[in-house]
């Protein structure tokens, strides 16, 4: 039996050394969730990326039927703009990332990018159009190079040396003795978390997508830290459809518009100054994050029943 048992065991080891080699970044990040079967439909067709505009038109999805989690969403983020997306947790933020990412598909309602239907394209040419930066990034055993020039493999080092500038970890990739050479991950440099999201960023940048995705992290990170990453992602997303999902003041501030989702309803929507004024329910998040009584300072409320 013990004969046996060291090949088996160590095909195990192969196995998932292929297996992590293989995997596409991308499906791990899960945003959080099982992933769903879902497959392209018959005849389904490339995806014709233009400006990039994303509209969500009278979204309903439940993960199970017991609950709905969406109940009828609708906004656009036209070609080249920003849309925040806040509210307290379990509102249903990160499920609007899944179902603009199509890990689900809306239990009714369409996702359009620009006037094409999300579920009647190819997944692969869905997913080219997104840059994706995830809360938690899950780096490769491998160099910071190959980490980000996964977002376009065989691009120029000039490009991936030039996204990584603009994600700002150029300067930290520099000072390392070997440079973009430097191994990362678990069997490598262990990278902080604002480090990792800038390798997210410069890896998503790299890819030139239309669309990018944005999962703030929510866990606290120090304040040079925060205003890096958030210099970063605007240096990065100018000009281009931005979706993020938002657990700071300093990223709503700029966005061209607010979502404020609750119980998965759009509660308020609008700029910042508008919802200030408005005195609802943004209005009272802000104010609790300037009175610092979220310990997270996130831009998140606790609900009325909590
Ligand atoms: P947070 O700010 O805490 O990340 P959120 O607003 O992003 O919260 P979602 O992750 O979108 O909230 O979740 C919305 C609701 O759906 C929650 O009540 C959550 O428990 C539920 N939910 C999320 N993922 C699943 C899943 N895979 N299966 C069943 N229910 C889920």
């Amino acid at each position: 039996l013990l004969q046996l048992a060291m090949p088996l065991n160590f095909l195990g080891t192969v196995y998932r050394e292929i297996k992590q080699s293989l995997v596409d970044l991308e499906m791990l990040f899960r945003l959080g969730a099982e992933e769903a079967e879902i497959k392209d439909r018959p005849g389904a067709e490339e995806l014709v990326v233009q400006g990039g505009t994303v509209v969500f038109e009278d979204v309903r999805f439940n993960y199970d039927q017991r609950r709905k989690v969406l109940k009828g969403i609708s906004f656009t983020v036209p070609a080249g703009k920003r849309t925040a997306i806040v509210g307290p947790s379990g509102a249903g933020k990160s499920t609007i990332s899944r179902l603009l990412f199509r890990f689900y598909e809306p239990d009714s309602g369409r996702i359009l990018i620009d006037g094409q239907d999300i579920g009647t394209v190819t997944q692969s040419s869905l997913r080219a159009a997104i840059g994706i930066v995830p809360q938690d990034t899950v780096l490769f055993n491998d160099t910071i190079y190959y980490n980000i020039s996964y977002g376009r493999p065989n691009a120029p080092s000039e490009d991936v040396e030039e996204a990584a500038k603009l994600a700002r970890i150029h300067d930290f990739v520099s000072q390392l003795p070997d440079g973009y050479d430097t191994a990362v991950g678990e069997r490598g440099l262990k990278l902080s978390g604002g480090e990792k999201q800038r390798v997210a960023i410069a890896r998503a940048l790299l890819k030139r997508p239309a669309i990018f995705l944005f999962d703030e992290a929510t866990s606290s990170l120090d304040t040079a830290t925060e205003r890096d990453i958030q210099r970063s992602l605007s240096d990065v997303s100018r000009d281009r459809t931005t979706l993020v999902i938002a657990h700071r003041l300093s990223t709503v501030i700029d966005a061209d518009e607010i979502i404020v989702l609750r119980d998965g309803e759009i509660a308020e929507r609008g700029r910042h100054a508008e919802l200030l004024s408005q005195r609802g329910v943004y209005a009272e998040m802000w104010a609790r994050q300037q009175s610092g009584e979220e310990e997270d300072r996130g831009l998140s409320i606790r609900k009325a029943s909590e």
